[in-house]
């Protein structure tokens, strides 16, 4: 029986090597697989020299018959060919006079056969077809990669020291829904996320000098793992701590017991790393395409799981790690507050977690937990509640991210999904729906939670509303 290790590469890189072993460890075979091509060989030495028979392996490369054969796959037809050939041998070595060459070979082709039938049909074209993705969608990769060390992107090592608090006027404006956080450069992002978390003051009563540098250092660390989607970026990420700083202070001005303090830490940090390496497609689009991380999570909630899942690989890194100065049972309760709230962004969960809302919204009995989840999913989905000068920016983002996403699925030859087909999709229609089943139930239930500045949010939600369905008229 031979062994057919494989190494540690997973499917989406652009080459995946096996090697075929004897049990007495020689080596008896290789296959190398890119994204476009297989690449077979069998290196069976002069044992076992007969193995390229004609017809198999098709020498290309002008070997001789004493070297090994080689054979270039370039389609599912072409590999179909390879495994009957194969078979064909396999069937034909009863034949062989040396039972040794005749074991040898029976076992070599039962690896080889194993390879093939690993890489036939639709797994070689779709591999194929996808390295005309954009990178994002191709290179995201499970959150062990987050383990594995700086990227070029990430600050230096070392304590650094914390940016000074936000100065006088904007440090009034980001606690205003008007603030226009396009006006910010990238580069100031994280100074802005990190001021804006420094000015509750629950952040310094929860976490100490130690984990206030290292989740500084965590802030710009997740800032450059978000990538740079239309929508799905940093700025997204950071817009929304803001939104939800804005909707916890006003939640405490409203019902100043119902969150503790370590409750409005995670609720912040949650909002930060909530989009954490989003490569700018749906849930739907990775279940699809059966993308590594989709099966990593077994298709539940794959984005939020991988989402969440980078943002505590990395607060594992020693020098990231903000959480484990606390004592153990802040660090757990943190950890799950988050995971929590984070998951809570999936829209596949969205309506029962409204249903459930809005009745306890009705019957004054929302726990901090359900708080703190619908303010993260509607600081989430806040854009229409925004100025529209500001709220129009980010329908182009968003509408750019859903086009991209149904053009790699009309180049995959998928369904194409709601509201990504760039051409037959109405972009003011899609707002018009956008805001009347998603934005606008949920904000009317957090309006109120925040009774002082609900009625202003939800007018200007109306007034954009009013705005999309004039056009889209
Ligand atoms: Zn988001």
């Amino acid at each position: 029986m031979l062994l057919c290790p494989l190494t540690a590469v997973s499917t989406f890189e652009n080459l995946k090597r096996f090697s075929f072993f004897q049990p007495s460890g020689s080596r008896v075979g290789t296959a190398c697989t890119t994204n476009k091509l297989a690449l077979f060989s069998l290196c069976c030495g002069q044992r076992t020299a007969a193995v390229s028979p004609p017809g198999l392996l098709t020498d290309r490369s002008g070997t001789t018959s004493n070297e090994p054969g080689k054979s270039t796959i370039h389609t599912s037809e072409e590999m179909e060919g390879l495994l009957k050939a194969i078979q064909d041998l396999e069937s034909s070595l009863g034949n062989a006079k040396n039972e040794a060459v005749r074991q040898h070979l029976q076992s070599a082709c039962a690896v080889m056969r194993n390879a093939v039938e690993d890489h036939r049909g639709p797994v070689v074209d779709q591999l194929a077809r996808l390295t005309a993705l954009p990178e994002a969608i191709v290179s995201c990769r499970p959150p062990s990669v987050a383990l594995s060390g700086s990227s070029a992107k990430e600050p230096s090592e070392g304590l650094s020291p914390l940016p000074p608090p936000l100065d006088g006027a904007l440090a009034e404006e980001v606690k205003t829904w008007s603030f226009d956080i396009h006006k910010i450069a990238a580069a100031e992002l994280p100074t802005l996320c990190f001021g804006v978390m420094m000015q509750h003051p629950a952040v310094t009563r929860v976490l100490p000098q130690l984990s206030l540098h290292r989740l500084w250092r965590f802030v710009q660390v997740v800032g450059s793992r978000y990538r740079d989607n239309p929508f799905h970026s940093f700025r997204h990420a950071v817009d929304v701590t803001l939104g939800i700083s804005c909707l916890l202070r006003w939640l405490q001005e409203a019902q100043p017991t119902l969150l503790s303090d370590l409750q409005v830490v995670a609720a912040l940090v949650a909002a930060m790393v909530h989009d954490t390496d989003h490569p700018g497609v749906m849930n739907n689009f990775l279940v699809a395409t059966r993308h590594p991380l989709a099966v990593l999570y077994n298709q539940q909630s794959v984005l939020e799981n991988h989402h969440i899942a980078t943002a505590m690989a990395l607060a594992s890194r020693p020098e990231l790690d903000w959480i484990s100065p606390l004592p153990a049972s802040e660090q757990a309760e943190l950890r799950k507050v988050m995971i929590e709230l984070v998951l809570a962004t999936d829209p596949t969960t969205h309506m029962p977690f409204m249903k459930r809302f809005m009745e306890d919204v009705a019957a004054q009995t929302v726990t901090p937990m359900q708080a703190m989840a619908a303010m993260l999913k509607g600081a989430d989905i806040s854009n229409p509640t925004r100025p529209l000068s500001v709220y129009a920016v980010w329908v182009e983002g968003i509408m750019k991210e859903f086009f991209a996403q149904g053009d790699a699925e009309r180049t995959l030859g998928l369904p194409i999904s709601m509201n990504c087909d760039r051409e037959s999709v109405n972009v003011n229609k899609c707002q018009v729906g956008f805001i009347t089943f998603l934005v606008s139930p949920i904000w009317k239930g957090i309006a109120q939670l925040i009774p002082a500045q609900g009625p202003q949010l939800l007018a200007e939600l109306e007034t954009n509303l009013e705005h999309y369905k004039a056009l889209a008229a």
